[in-house]
């Protein structure tokens, strides 16, 4: 009996701490399931093929209690939305395989940049088994002062459960997105004055066509995008394309 109101206690304690994430969304397929587990604003956890993947985790490790570690971290940029050395620190195994363009492994303690897997815009790896491409991501017009400048950062596509996952990380609708093929699942942002409006954003992926999209890194400075509006947009556009909407911004977890 003692054991199970311990584990009774333990399985309250952990639901509680839960209970502030947004529930997973899941992607069947032939070749398994996808599972998408929004943390918050452009912090996501994959699961699939077996393997965990963590992309850009932010926000400290409570926001990961329960989770699976990962297998995997990718890390988009540079900027404290998407790299935080305390959460990847807090979140890492010795065994997890970093996946990180050039600015952001300049920022890592030396240890972790010794290991990392540094990819370039336009180059591809394969990790745990995961295919992993780089895609730029930027602003336009392109300026040396813009918030994001080409070939500092990278958006990534994933081959994982058989699905093509495109990751933006923080871009415009640009050409290279535009021109991508067979996107199964997309995660695309949408925030002023940092990325792009929620109309440049419907546009693109009117142009790439992925089978499903899901608006994340939608806070900006004016507060939330419409992302009800992109989705009408999208499904005005394009009824083959599938918009989700999740909540990628839950009410902060009391200490
Ligand atoms: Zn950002």
């Amino acid at each position: 009996m003692k054991t199970h109101f311990f584990t009774l206690l333990f399985v309250c304690c952990l639901s509680s701490s839960f209970a502030q994430r947004t529930a997973p969304d899941l992607l069947p397929g032939k070749q398994g399931t996808l599972t998408v587990q929004p943390i918050v604003h452009a912090s996501l956890v994959l699961t699939g093929s077996g393997k965990v993947i963590y992309v850009d985790p932010t926000g400290g490790a409570s926001g990961y209690a329960g989770l699976a570690a990962p297998d995997i971290i990718l890390i988009t940029d540079i900027h404290g939305d998407h790299l935080s050395s305390a959460t990847i620190d807090s979140v890492k195994t010795p065994n997890t395989i970093l996946v990180v363009p050039q600015a952001v492994a300049d920022k890592l303690p030396e240890a972790d940049k010794a290991r990392a897997v540094i990819l370039k815009n336009g180059e591809s790896t394969v990790q745990a088994g995961i295919g992993i491409r780089a895609i730029p991501m930027y602003n336009l017009p392109e300026s040396p002062t813009a918030a994001h400048t080409r070939g500092r950062g990278n958006g990534y596509i994933l081959t994982i459960a058989g699905k093509k996952v495109y990751i933006s990380g923080d871009t415009q609708g640009i050409p290279e997105m535009r021109a991508l093929t067979g996107i199964d699942v997309a995660f695309v942002c949408m925030n002023l004055p940092y990325t792009m409006d929620i109309n440049e954003a419907a546009d693109a992926v009117l142009a790439f066509k992925p089978k499903i999209v899901y608006p994340y890194h939608y806070r900006g400075r004016g507060g939330l995008s419409d992302v009800n509006a992109f989705k009408g947009l999208v499904e005005a556009g394009n009824k083959g394309i599938e918009v989700r909407l999740l909540n990628w911004y839950p009410p902060t977890p009391k200490p």
